[in-house]
């Protein structure tokens, strides 16, 4: 058992434009009629969200059970999203596009299929830009040294505006396409996890 969710991610907000942006992204998903602009502690956990509209089911390709989600929460701040069990599939340096896995077969990463110093590598830098600071990390391939922010992750995103909606089933590419809309054209990436 667990809680499924499923997180959308802008790129390109700033810190001070991110409540402003997170407000115009629920007045067009209020006015989609997907959200409901009443918030309520049942619509997330551990916080609040935005209950569902009347059209919460335009959001989703298929409905598992066909009852309605809980419910969307806005994020502003710094937040590192990802697939809730710090699920991090991979990174991609900036500077020379190699990507780093973090996943695969026992005969690379031994008995447990992962890299336990590489997660550890990624995950140091991320909670340290999320505390504040900056971040830095080394390519091990090329040796730039890049802020964190600047390297792509795979199911994952740093990110200072994000939207996570909760016990949601799959979320159609269209979500993003209108947030993106309601940012202004931001850059938006799309996940899913479970806590
Ligand atoms: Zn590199």
């Amino acid at each position: 058992m667990g809680t499924y969710f499923e997180w959308i991610a802008d790129l390109d907000a700033t810190e001070a434009e991110a409540p402003e942006l997170g407000r115009r992204v629920v007045d067009a998903l209020v006015a989609r009629g997907v959200l409901l602009r009443e918030v309520s502690g049942a619509a997330a956990l551990g916080g609040v969200g935005h209950l569902p509209g009347p059209a919460w089911a335009d959001t989703v390709a298929t409905s598992v059970s066909g009852e309605a989600p809980w419910g969307m929460a806005v994020g502003t701040g710094r937040e590192v999203y990802d697939g809730g069990q710090g699920g991090v599939d991979a990174v991609t340096c900036p500077r020379c596009a190699v990507r780093r896995s973090f996943f695969g077969p026992p005969e690379e990463f031994g008995p447990t299929c992962s890299d336990e110093e590489g997660l550890s590598w990624f995950y140091d830098a991320a909670a340290t830009w999320r505390d504040g600071d900056a971040a830095d990390l080394e390519c091990r391939a090329c040796g730039a040294v890049s802020s964190v922010t600047e390297w792509s992750a795979d199911d994952a995103a740093l990110a200072c505006l994000g939207f996570t909606f909760w016990s949601w089933d799959e979320l159609r590419p269209e979500v993003c396409d209108w947030i993106a809309e309601a940012t202004g054209g931001h850059r938006i990436v799309h996940g899913s996890g479970k806590v």
